[in-house]
């Protein structure tokens, strides 16, 4: 099973497509995560990542599709993967659709995590992120077991750059620019299914898993 979730910066799809990875047994494959854990290492592609990723912009296509390309090839993709902020423009998704065609394959579902953006600005507000780990937190709906403490990894959850309220607004902007035309892409291939993404994250799973079946 092959999935894209689609969805606003702050929507849930993270959360969603980490729960969809573990139940059907898929492995998530979020190319933020990639890009953070570059940043962390310190390779090239994190620090030329960085520069974008800290002004809420996207990171150039061809620096994206060739890592997506790449990990979608892998053996324990075979079985399917769900992608979480990939594609994030028109361009990506047509050269994920030649990666696929390649392979004779091609996507099954696109979800769209839809949540209004007044709800987005509050929620990236109170987001936390491990920097160690990955882990994400909120702090009125997800908090940790310890203020500010990681329950995965024990070091300490901050409020990520690219949540900031002013770099949130900013990731707005773009999505509706260059992320909200893949809703119209998928809708025409007849693979998009749409979830409200403002219900609690639970139902939310729950109306994913009705649509991929139990
Ligand atoms: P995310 O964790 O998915 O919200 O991604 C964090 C940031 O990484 C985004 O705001 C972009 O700067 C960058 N990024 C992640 N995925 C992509 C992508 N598919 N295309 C371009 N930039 C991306």
């Amino acid at each position: 099973m092959k999935i894209i979730m689609l969805g606003a910066p702050g929507a849930g799809k993270g959360t969603q497509a980490k729960q969809i990875a573990g139940k059907y047994q898929i492995p998530h494959i979020s190319t933020g995560d990639i890009f953070r854990a570059n940043i962390k290492e310190g390779t090239p592609l994190g620090a030329k990542a960085k520069e974008y990723m800290d002004q809420g912009l996207l990171v150039p296509d061809e620096l994206v599709v060739e890592l997506v390309a790449d990990r979608i090839i892998k053996e324990d993709c075979k079985d399917g993967f769900v992608l979480d902020g990939f594609p994030r423009t028109i361009p990506q998704a047509k050269a994920l659709d030649e990666a696929l065609s390649k392979m004779g394959e091609k996507m099954d579902y696109a979800i769209d995590v839809d949540v209004p953006d007044e709800n987005i600005v509050n929620r990236m507000g109170g987001r936390r992120a491990c920097l160690s780990c990955g882990a994400t937190y909120h702090i009125v709906n997800i908090p940790t077991k310890a203020e500010g403490i990681c329950d995965k990894c024990g070091s300490a959850v901050v409020l990520r750059d690219d949540d900031k309220p002013e770099t949130v607004q900013k990731r707005l902007a773009v999505y509706h620019e260059q992320t909200q035309p893949l809703i119209e892409y998928y809708s025409a291939q007849g693979i998009l299914k749409s979830v409200d993404g403002t219900r609690p994250m639970d139902d939310v799973f729950a109306d994913i898993v009705r649509i991929l079946g139990a």
